[in-house]
């Protein structure tokens, strides 16, 4: 827990959030600002900031992706879908606790803006 980290209040249920799918390792939620007709994100329950805080030995982005598609599958989102992690500010992080973006139920352009 990270203190003034919404995602961590979102895990802590300090503050509201549309739970989507919850296990031991990660919380996945609708995204408040949703930039396609299913905007999942998909969170570790243990805070780190960014990409650049894992480890190699850390197994957590494999189970965020492995998650994404359980959630997919669960949505029922069949034709496709996209899987974004920001970094940083150029990379259009806005909340500095890990995530990843699931997005679908639209055709996604490229490059993305
Ligand atoms: P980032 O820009 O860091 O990659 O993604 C952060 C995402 O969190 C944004 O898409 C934003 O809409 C979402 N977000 C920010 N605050 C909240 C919140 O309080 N609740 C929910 N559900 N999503 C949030
Ligand atoms: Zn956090």
């Amino acid at each position: 827990m990270a203190d003034h980290c919404t995602f961590c209040k979102i895990i802590n249920r300090e503050i509201p959030s549309k739970i989507i799918y919850e296990d031991d390792l990660v919380l996945a939620f609708d995204d408040i600002k949703p930039a396609a007709p299913a905007h999942v994100l998909i969170v570790p329950k243990v805070h780190l900031d960014s990409v650049d805080e894992v480890s190699a030995q850390d197994p957590i982005v494999a189970v965020l992706v492995n998650r994404a598609s359980h959630v997919a599958k669960q949505l029922g989102l069949r034709e496709g879908y996209r899987l974004v992690i920001n970094n940083g500010d150029n990379g259009g992080q806005t909340v500095y606790h890990l995530h990843l973006h699931l997005l679908g139920g639209r055709f996604m352009t490229w490059p993305p803006g």
